[in-house]
């Protein structure tokens, strides 16, 4: 049985102050580890006072971002093993924010999860198509490149262990989540690629989140679903109360 996984992506909101009264008002609030996977997607400034504040609870802490080297001169990137010595567990990447405006590519994706991995981190791998591509009914074919590209090289055990996230660009803090039939037959064809690229056991372990619009009020509708692992959750992520709510609906 794949344990369900509800992430929050906070983006670029809040303040350290605000963060540390989130974490202080969770961290002991969210169910057992043994239930659920409750994480927090932090921008890289809170992410020390969140892996301190979450130490020896449920709330695991991820990155949003990282970059693909340990170290070196790449001015203003964020060091994977800066953030796997810090204590943070997960980091997302190919966001579609990402994609859009920083211009990241499937090969980017591909680099950065293979140096999480190697650092002992999870990715949150993101793919999604734009509202454009949903209506030309190329969706299944637009995810499968994207899956692929971002696997790349990846070995079975190395996949089994990865989250990965389906978020139609056109769900995004529109509030027109996808549909949850849609949902679960897009992450199935997640499933489908990792199958195909991978074999079934591989397909079976990966976790697979739904994103986009997801609220307290619509996510058992996701949860419901055989491909739907889990959630990646934007705006209804960011206020404590709604956070918890997400849990609990689990
Ligand atoms: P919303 O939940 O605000 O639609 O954002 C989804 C998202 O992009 C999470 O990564």
């Amino acid at each position: 049985m794949r344990k369900p996984i509800i992430a929050g992506n906070w983006k670029m909101n809040k303040t350290v102050s605000e963060a540390n009264a989130f974490a202080e008002a969770v961290k002991n609030n969210v169910p057992s580890n043994d239930k659920v996977d409750a994480v927090i997607g932090s921008p890289a400034l809170f992410l020390t006072d969140l892996v301190s504040a979450s130490k020896g609870t449920d709330l695991k802490i991820s990155a949003q971002n990282c970059y693909f080297e340990n170290s070196g001169a790449f001015t203003g990137e964020t060091s994977p093993a800066a953030l796997a010595d810090l204590g943070v567990d997960y980091v997302i990447i190919g966001h579609s924010e990402r994609r859009e405006y920083f211009g990241e590519t499937d090969a980017d994706v591909n680099k950065k999860a293979k140096a999480i991995i190697a650092n002992n981190m999870t990715p949150i791998l993101c793919c999604g198509e734009s509202l454009e591509t949903y209506e030309a009914g190329q969706t299944a074919s637009w995810i499968e490149g994207q899956i692929k590209g971002g696997l790349a090289d990846l070995t079975e055990d190395q996949v089994s262990n990865l989250v990965i996230a389906y978020e139609p660009i056109w769900a995004i803090g529109t509030g027109k989540s996808a549909d949850a039939n849609i949902a679960d037959e897009i992450c199935g064809v997640v499933r489908g690629t990792v199958a195909k690229l991978y074999n079934d056991t591989v397909a079976s372990k990966v976790r697979i989140q739904y994103g986009g619009s997801v609220k307290p009020e619509n996510i058992a509708e996701y949860m419901a679903k055989e491909n739907v692992d889990g959630a990646l959750v934007g705006g209804a992520s960011l206020e404590a109360d709604s956070f918890l709510a997400l849990l609990e609906a689990v």
